[in-house]
């Protein structure tokens, strides 16, 4: 029970990595928010709620867009009231829209920083008072191993993911000495929604470059956010951990 007594605020955790991690810290003990945009399918939601409670943790959810910063004010607003504190922020919430640079649209650069990297920093700002007032947080990001090598067809995806990388370095320079630590994953090939749509000839290039020779769980990730927001990882600051299978080393 590593994250007994704990509440931890997920981003996008109605389902893929975000869910995974939910239920995981639930069973290490924590009360969790669960986050999803409106007009996505709130079933999704309500079944990671029932997991939870199942689990004998508290679970709230709470409908935000994350991209939008008066929405992510009232997400940490919504989620204080009902829990009295946040313990651990996971900004996980991400979105694809994959192009070639030449035929990418605008509104395919501007849907993917602004989720990807501008929510980041709305739910991030919106939960830092608080957080420096308890002395104490954890902010673990999700990043990408794409944001670090690139990508093709991902320009706006991994300009997201470098963001949020420098963001989170520059960020647990700024608040270390509050007792906060920032740290980011990038995990590699995880299957979930967000890759279950890529056509099978780049899966199976993906395959080819990861030296365990299997896509990752959503588990694996959820392990290492998990251990990030626990006490067992209380030194670690600024840093960015892969949970690749080796595929970028
Ligand atoms: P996913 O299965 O597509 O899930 C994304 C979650 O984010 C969903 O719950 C989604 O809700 C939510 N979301 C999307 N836009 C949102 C918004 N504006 N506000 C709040 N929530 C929003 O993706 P995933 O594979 O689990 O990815 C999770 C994170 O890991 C992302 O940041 C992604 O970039 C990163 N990542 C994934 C992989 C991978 O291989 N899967 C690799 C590297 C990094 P809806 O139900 O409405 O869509």
């Amino acid at each position: 029970m590593r994250l007994e007594g704990k509440v931890a605020l997920i981003t996008g955790s109605s389902r893929g990595i975000g869910a995974a991690t939910a239920i995981r810290m639930a069973e290490e003990g924590a009360d969790i928010i669960i986050n999803y945009p409106f007009a996505a399918e709130e079933e999704n939601a309500a079944a990671v709620r029932e997991k939870i409670i199942n689990l004998g943790r508290q679970a709230h959810i709470i409908e935000a867009d994350i991209g939008k910063f008066t929405e992510a004010e009232r997400l940490i607003g919504e989620a204080l009231e009902k829990f009295g504190k946040i313990d651990i922020l996971v900004n996980n919430a991400g979105i694809t829209r994959d192009n070639l640079l030449l035929r990418m649209k605008e509104e395919e650069w501007d849907a993917v920083i602004n989720v990807n990297l501008k929510g980041v920093f709305n739910c991030t700002k919106a939960v830092l008072r608080p957080m420096m007032k308890q002395k104490a947080g954890k902010i673990i990001n999700v990043a990408s191993v794409v944001g670090i090598m690139g990508n093709a067809g991902q320009t706006n995806y991994s300009a997201s993911k470098a963001g949020v990388i420098g963001f989170t370095k520059s960020l647990a320079k700024e608040v270390a000495s509050r007792g906060i630590t920032a740290n980011a994953v990038a995990p590699g090939f995880i299957e979930s929604q967000m890759t279950e749509v890529l056509p099978e000839n780049v899966k199976e290039a993906m395959l080819a470059a990861i030296p365990l020779k299997k896509f990752g769980k959503q588990e694996d990730v959820a392990n290492l956010i998990c251990f990030l927001a626990s006490a067992e990882a209380d030194y670690i600051n600024g840093q960015v951990i892969n949970v690749d299978g080796g595929m970028l080393m």
